[in-house]
């Protein structure tokens, strides 16, 4: 383990050091987790370094449109031998080492590039920007800084991962330097339009069948400061949905007025609960996540309960309502 830097050149010096890298990032891949790992594959490739992409989850229906996603692997467990034929683990966007569901990846050097709060700094090499509004402008800053030229490909793997992560430039991290690295994405060949078109608009139909049952779930609690919403099994197989199309649907309660704090439990496996947790304002979610292990940001957040649905409900609701309660 070593210091954090906030200093991508480090990150750059380690990759240039390394012959052939397995890429990954967390379970349940999202914009950036994706956008991230293509950009930072084509940038290796570009310094003359082998890549590989392997995820332990395939990814949502509308991130389809990424070039160059039919390269990488979703597999259960990492290649057999990775550890003769990778010289180096890059994890990008995981607070955790645990975070990709991979066991054995310590067996190799890491480098950790991320942009969440409380990163355990777990790599040989940590690039941790707490202020980088995805870590998609992270691998923009290394390709900017290596003088690797940014591709129509890249910048529109590293757009997809700054929209997502900023909710279309919407959220608090929508700063200066996002809308910054948005204007060179864009002037690289990133299109706007359609990008946002193939993201947003062009959902599956079982997606949009799905979200009806889910919000049908919708509990109000605390006055109207909490929102709760379900999904189990039997749910996914009657809308023919898959536990990748119920990315960012809990957006939707957080979303009501009055609405301080979202909760979305998934029961997809037996006996453990996934959360994901939302908040506006200065509530804190990462804060309530962390009770069970989890993490992320302020205002999104994340963690795996043991035990049923019921008891899950009962576990978060522990800690969530106290957060919600006026002082
Ligand atoms: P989501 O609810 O979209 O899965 O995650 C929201 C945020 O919390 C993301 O930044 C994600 O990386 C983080 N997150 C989600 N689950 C976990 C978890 O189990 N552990 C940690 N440390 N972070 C998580
Ligand atoms: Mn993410």
């Amino acid at each position: 383990m070593s210091e954090a830097t906030r200093d991508v050149g480090a990150a750059l010096a380690r990759l240039k050091r390394a012959t052939r890298v397995l890429v990954t990032s967390h379970s349940a891949p999202d914009g950036d987790a994706l956008g991230s790992e293509l950009g930072f594959a084509e940038l290796a490739h570009a310094l003359g370094v082998g890549a590989a992409v392997v995820n332990h989850d395939p990814h949502p229906a509308t991130l389809g449109f990424l070039p160059g996603l039919e390269t990488i692997a979703v597999q259960a467990e990492l290649p057999r031998g990775f550890e003769r034929d990778f010289d180096l683990a890059v994890l990008l966007e995981c607070p955790g080492l645990d975070r990709p569901a991979f066991a054995g990846l310590d067996r190799l050097p890491i480098l950790n590039i991320d942009h969440h709060l409380e990163n355990p700094l777990y790599g040989e090499v940590n690039v941790v920007d707490e202020e980088a509004p995805a870590v998609g402008e992270m691998v923009l800053r290394m390709a900017e800084s290596a003088g690797v030229a940014v591709t129509p490909r890249m910048a529109t793997n590293l757009y997809a991962a700054l929209v997502t992560d900023t909710g279309d430039f919407r959220y608090s991290n929508a700063t200066p330097r996002a809308f910054e690295a948005g204007a060179r994405l864009v002037a690289a060949g990133a299109r706007p339009a359609a990008i946002a078109e193939a993201l947003w608009e062009q959902n599956p139909a079982r997606v949009v069948r799905l979200t009806a049952a889910v919000l049908a779930t919708l509990e109000l609690l605390a006055g109207g400061r909490l929102a709760l919403v379900t999904c189990d099994r039997a749910m996914l197989e009657a809308a023919g949905a898959h536990p990748e199309d119920t990315e960012n649907l809990v957006n939707i309660p957080r979303a009501i007025e009055g609405v301080r704090v979202a909760v979305f439990l998934k029961a997809f496996k037996d006996g453990a609960v996934r959360a994901s947790l939302r908040s506006r304002g200065d509530l804190d979610v990462q804060a309530v996540a962390r009770v069970f292990g989890g993490g992320g940001h302020r205002n999104a957040a994340g963690c795996t309960i043991p035990g049923t649905l019921a008891q899950a409900r009962t576990a978060i609701l522990a800690e969530v309502l106290p957060v919600v309660e006026p002082a």
